[in-house]
């Protein structure tokens, strides 16, 4: 089938809250973004939808970009044809004929008349349009209250949209149109796809990771960038802070509590989060957390975790079953780096029986008898290292003191 034209819609909450025309203007640079690649599509905005006009560039790629388009509902393509009655019902037989329907399928036309001087009405349009089809694909059977088919027509003056499809779209809200949030990021399966789902929400993100150098790798640290450079194939260009826990963490591990160490380390983690969403202005924290997935995220770890920080904590995957996440990795394209086996700074100290049920006092009296602890929290924000992540783009390799270096493979 050509076609020659994408529909795009919003969802309910957009068009009727009053930030719509905000959340359409960042929708339409989202897609604008998106579109880069293909200049000869041209986009046209109209109230609650928008339409792209192919131009000869490809369908199927140009549909695979718009499904990142978060707030977009629902994609349909289209085929234009004159606004003529007489071009209409031929192109109307063709494209069903085109869709290759099988026998009994149930049908139904709906046309609208957007150019009210068009002469038949809707109602007349359904009837003028549904009888050649039907003539001409027998196998159909009229159901006006549940189609499989649903052929719509729209008439408006530069011509005449055909379209059937319905693809659905990401949903959610418009790329950071929901405010700013600090995800902590590990090489994991599951903080990628909380940072996805947080987007997704309309939050902008920054992304914090802490690596335990020399105790990790640097491919460690390099997976890392590669999962942050997926995220920022969603969103634009993502910032990352990238925080040394090596002496914070040999210094909790040398606690004395060893079943508490992986609480610990959550605790200060959240901490040093903390203090970089306030200085970046998040307003948030999103983690991976998947209720009883780990020791750490049973909810009395939980509880003692989450005590730490006053920031909301967000927390996408808190219901998800892992086989779910899982799909969801795979879709968004970070599972094949996550299952990478570079070890993650918590991987390190695992204790033998981390605590499921850790005890909120024993926790604050071992960080109050580690005396200097809050200093060392201060000094990782302060040797935190930042860098931007554009999508489409790996930092290759950067050594101490020295400026990344980045490779371009996009546009
Ligand atoms: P993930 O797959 O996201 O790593 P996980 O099941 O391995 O999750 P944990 O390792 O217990 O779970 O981590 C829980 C959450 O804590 C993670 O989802 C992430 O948000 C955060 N986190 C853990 N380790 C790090 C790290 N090194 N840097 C930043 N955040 C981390
Ligand atoms: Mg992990």
């Amino acid at each position: 089938m050509e076609y020659d034209m994408l529909l795009l819609r919003f969802g309910e909450i957009i068009l009727k809250g009053r930030n719509r025309s905000r959340f359409e203007k960042v929708a339409h640079n989202h897609v604008k973004a998106l579109l880069h690649p293909y200049p000869r599509a041209e986009i046209m905005k109209e109230y609650g939808r928008i339409y792209i006009a192919l131009n000869g560039e490809p369908l199927a790629p140009i549909v695979a970009a718009m499904k990142n388009v978060f707030g977009v509902t629902s994609i349909s393509p289209i085929r234009v044809t004159p606004s003529r009655l007489e071009d209409i019902i031929p192109a109307a037989v063709h494209f069903v004929k085109e869709l290759g329907v099988g026998p009994g399928t149930r049908f139904k036309v709906s046309a609208r008349r957007v150019w009210k001087p068009f002469p038949h009405s809707t109602h007349e349009m359904n009837k003028l349009v549904s009888g050649p089809i039907l003539n001409a694909c027998p196998e159909l059977h009229v159901d006006v209250h549940d189609p499989e088919l649903e052929l719509r027509v729209e008439i408006r003056e530069q011509g005449t949209y055909l379209f059937s499809e319905v693809i659905p779209g990401a949903g959610g809200f418009p790329l950071g149109t929901n405010g700013k949030a600090m995800l902590l990021l590990s090489g994991g399966i599951d903080s990628p796809v909380a940072g996805w789902s947080a987007l997704r929400r309309g939050l902008e993100i920054e992304c914090v990771h802490f690596h335990s150098y020399p105790f990790t790798s640097k491919k460690a640290e390099q997976k890392v960038i590669d999962l942050a450079t997926v995220l920022a194939g969603f969103a634009g260009s993502i910032k990352m802070h990238l925080v040394p826990f090596t002496d914070i963490q040999t210094k909790l591990a040398k606690s004395g509590q060893e079943n508490l160490t992986i609480t610990l380390m959550r605790r200060s983690m959240l901490r040093i989060a903390t203090k970089l969403a306030e200085r970046n202005g998040a307003l948030a924290l999103v983690t991976g957390d998947s209720l009883g997935q780990v020791a750490s995220q049973t909810l009395s770890s939980m509880n003692a975790i989450g005590r730490v920080t006053d920031l909301p904590l967000l927390r996408p995957l808190v219901m998800t079953d892992k086989v779910d996440i899982i799909a969801m990795a795979q879709q968004i394209g970070t599972y094949d780096l996550s299952i990478l086996p570079y070890e993650d700074c918590c991987t390190l100290f695992v204790p033998k029986s981390p605590a499921t049920n850790p005890n909120l006092h024993v926790l604050e009296s071992v960080e109050r008898s580690l005396e200097d602890l809050d200093e060392m929290i201060q000094k990782a924000v302060e040797d935190t290292e930042t860098i931007v992540i554009r999508p489409g783009r790996s930092i290759v390799r950067r050594e101490a003191g020295e400026d990344p270096v980045v490779q371009e493979n996009w546009f």
